[in-house]
Parts: C-alpha cells; sequence; structure tokens
C-alpha cells in the first residue's frame, strides 16, 4: 500500500500553528513511508473561500518546506462529487428532507425537554413519492441528510486514540446537500479521500464524530475506509486554546526572525513523548515520527520554547543557508564566530556592525585606562592574536580572570558579553583594534 496523506485547509483565513502542525504530521507521515503528502484545498463555499488565501497557504507550506507531492481543489471536482451523489441516492443512502433551520431547533427542544438526546427523527423518510412532488410543484426544494446504517456498528482503530467504537442509533443523520445544492464538508471529503486513494487520515480531535459518519460513507461508496488518526488539540502555554494561537501564523512568526526549521521541529514533537530535535532537515525527522508516541492530553504550544528551538537551529545553520540574509562583507569565518551568540538571524547585523564599528565603548576607569594603553602596545607587537595578546598583559600587569579579560572586551566590542574573542579579534583587525584600544586608554 502506498500512504497516501492530504492536508486539506478552507481557504477562508491564513494557516496557524494548529493546521501548520497537522499539514506538517501528515507530511511526516508520508515521508516517513516513501509515500505521496497531497494539498486538498477545500473551497466548496464560494461565498468564504478567498484567492489571496489559497496563495497564502501555498506560500506557507512553501516556507516551511512541506511542498506538497500534489494539490487537489474541491471547486474543480463538483462533476465527481454529483456522480458519487447520484449512486448514493439509487441506493438510497441519501434522502431529501425539508425541515427548516426552526423546524428542526423546535425539535431539539422537545428532545432535549424529555431528557432524550436530540438525534433527527428521520420524519423525512415517510414522505411518498407523492409528497416530494407536491413540495417541487410548491417550488420546496430538498436539502439531503445521509442515512446511517443502524444495524451497523462503527469502529475502527485510531491510531492515536487506541479502539474506537459509535453507535450509529445515537446519531442525527447528517445533512450532506444544502437546498440550493451546495455541498457540507462532509460527503465531498470523502469522496475525495476514495478518488485520491488517501490512506491516513491524519486531524485533529476535533474531527472525531465527523469520523464516526464519515467511516459509513466510505463504505457506503463501496470502499475501504483509510487509517484514521486524531491528535490532541493544540492549546496555549497557560493551557486553553487561547485566541492568539488561534491567530498565530507564519508572517507573523517569520517577522518575529523565527525561521522554518524551529516551527517545523517544535510542532513535529509537540503532542508527542518525544523530546525536540533541532534538526534542520525536516526529512531526518520523518524517520523518528511515530504515531504511537502521541498521547491524549493537550499539546502545550509554548512561543518561549519556540524561541528557544529557534536559537538552536540558528547556531547549526551553514554558512551557505544563511549567506544571503547577512549583511555585506560577513563571510564564512565571521558566521562561525557570530552564530553562537544570535537566537534571531537579524541579530548578525549587530554583531557585524561591532566588527565594523564604529562602537560606542563604555568610559574606564583610571587605573583600566592605564592597563589598556599597555594592551595597545602589546597588540601592535603581537597582532591581532587574542591568546598572546592575553597571555602578554597576564605576564606583565599580574591580572588575570576578569580584570584581565573584561576591560578589554569592552573597549574592543563595547560590550560585556558576545562571541569567543580569540575568533573576534581577528575579525576586528589589528588596525581597526588598535584604535579602540587608544580611544578607550
Ligand atoms: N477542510 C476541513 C477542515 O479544515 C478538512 C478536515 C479533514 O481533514 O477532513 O477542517
Amino acid at each position: 500500500m502506498t500512504v497516501t496523506t492530504r492536508f486539506a485547509p478552507s481557504p477562508t483565513g491564513t494557516l496557524h500553528v494548529g493546521n501548520v502542525r497537522t499539514a506538517l504530521h501528515n507530511w511526516l507521515l508520508a515521508k516517513q513511508a516513501g509515500g505521496r503528502f497531497l494539498l486538498r484545498i477545500d473551497d466548496t463555499d464560494k461565498e468564504r473561500s478567498r484567492e489571496e488565501y489559497v496563495e497564502a497557504i501555498r506560500a506557507d507550506l512553501a516556507w516551511l518546506g512541506l511542498v506538497p507531492d500534489g494539490e487537489e481543489r474541491q471547486s474543480a471536482r463538483f462533476e465527481l462529487y454529483e456522480r458519487e451523489f447520484a449512486r448514493l441516492v439509487a441506493a438510497g443512502r441519501v434522502y431529501r428532507c425539508y425541515e427548516t433551520a426552526q423546524e428542526l431547533e423546535l425539535k431539539r427542544k422537545v428532545l432535549l425537554g424529555r431528557g432524550l438526546p436530540p438525534i433527527y427523527d428521520r420524519a423525512a423518510l415517510q414522505l411518498s413519492e407523492a409528497d416530494h412532488a407536491a413540495k417541487a410543484a410548491a417550488g420546496e426544494r430538498p436539502h439531503w441528510r445521509f442515512l446511517l446504517d443502524h444495524d451497523q456498528p462503527i469502529e475502527w482503530t485510531d491510531g492515536i486514540r487506541g479502539p474506537q467504537h459509535f453507535d450509529p442509533r445515537q446519531m442525527s443523520d447528517p445533512v450532506v446537500r444544502r437546498a440550493d445544492g451546495s455541498w457540507l464538508y462532509m460527503l465531498p471529503s470523502v469522496i475525495d479521500d476514495v478518488a485520491m486513494g488517501i490512506s491516513h487520515v491524519l486531524r485533529g480531535e476535533d474531527h472525531v464524530s465527523n469520523t464516526a459518519t464519515q467511516v459509513q460513507m466510505f463504505t457506503a461508496l463501496g470502499a475501504e475506509p483509510p487509517k484514521f488518526a486524531h491528535e490532541a488539540l493544540l492549546v496555549g502555554s497557560e493551557g486553553k486554546l487561547s485566541k492568539r494561537l488561534g491567530s498565530l501564523g507564519m508572517a507573523e512568526l517569520r517577522e518575529a526572525g523565527i525561521e522554518p526549521q524551529a516551527v517545523i521541529a517544535l510542532l513535529a514533537r509537540l503532542g508527542t513523548s518525544d523530546p525536540v530535535d533541532p534538526a534542520l532537515d525536516a526529512e531526518a525527522l520523518a524517520a523518528s515520527f511515530n504515531l504511537a508516541h502521541f498521547g491524549r492530553a493537550p499539546a502545550r504550544f509554548d512561543e518561549t520554547e519556540l524561541a528557544r528551538v529557534n536559537a538552536a537551529i540558528i547556531h547549526r545553520l551553514p554558512f551557505s543557508a544563511v549567506a544571503d540574509c547577512l549583511p555585506a562583507g560577513m563571510d564564512e569565518a565571521a558566521w562561525a564566530t557570530i552564530r553562537p551568540n544570535l537566537s534571531r538571524l537579524s541579530e548578525a547585523a549587530d554583531w557585524w556592525q561591532v566588527v565594523t564599528g564604529p562602537i560606542a565603548a563604555p568610559p574606564q576607569a583610571d587605573e583600566d585606562r592605564v592597563y589598556l594603553a599597555a594592551a595597545a602596545g602589546v597588540l601592535e607587537q603581537v597582532g591581532a592574536d587574542w591568546a598572546a595578546l592575553t597571555a602578554a598583559l597576564k605576564e606583565q600587569t599580574g591580572r588575570k580572570g576578569k580584570p584581565l579579560f573584561l576591560p578589554l572586551r569592552q573597549a574592543l566590542t563595547g560590550q560585556d558579553h558576545g562571541p569567543e574573542m580569540a575568533a573576534l579579534l581577528p575579525l576586528i583587525g589589528q588596525a581597526a583594534a588598535l584604535e579602540r584600544l587608544r580611544a578607550a586608554a
């Protein structure tokens, strides 16, 4: 069996971290098995779908490196839905209903008032062909429900949640098509999953009850249901489904200096028992991706953790990967020197400014100014060699530790902390270093 997964966003907004996590997990599942990952644009809702969101979804996936092996759009597949629907009509697995929203609401209230579950009573199944003809003559158009098979228990082994069991008698026949002919999500999704040979449907646990009805739709269409897995939802670090999380998009993360590899590394493991692996290559994460390691508890997304993973990623990025984003003149040696001090790539420019100058060094106490004057003398002799410089100064002044190093670092960089001086000093160069030491003295 070829593993084929799909990510099926509705283009009614941009992707947020929760959707991206679902997309990523489907990508990982497919890549791990050498299978295919498809992007399905669920744009049956003409009113709410927007082309700009389709483009934004593609762009975000591209930024993340989650390139689909194929793309389909539901709006281009209405003929197929029509054909499959006709089969279900012929088989008596969909039926015409006319209840208005108010009538349905009233039925619900009555049932709830009697302490009964608000399940649709299938009253429309009692209508005769003459009744339907009369409705049609009166200009009433039906909406359609899928007829659940009450004698077929609904069961599947969920890749994350384990054995699942639903009693179709406790469920309402779902509406699959509106009176104006438009489609609800349920049926086209199943038709597509069959047509596209989807082997694994991995999505959020908010879809579990949809899966229960969809399992019977697969069977009604004569297809074997795919394997299902439903992951626990993503919550904010405070443990709630936060508004912020629901709107936190890739553009915002990008602007905050988060690298795509950091998003991938964190989201790949979020909700699993596996530690975050700051891998530069998402394929490496695919090898160890395991649905069995997912827990049932909500997965916590923590922006502080993302920032930490981001730093770990940056500390591993090779020069070739970042060359285009670095300030002009910053070469491989400079990148290697500065990289361990970055939590965002944009900070490279700040450190490059320290290298190229001018810098603003803090004023020094009198005795340190004498010390820095001596340092200038030594540097003139030994060149931009940190080990030689500090060894000679230690010898000459008897200083060690902080009094030996800190005034030098401050005079040479204007900072108390930063990249290794041994690597930084040659980048600054002897002439500029000499100037800085003399200025501070
Ligand atoms: N368009 C649906 C959604 O975004 C797809 C759900 C599914 O994966 O089947 O919720």
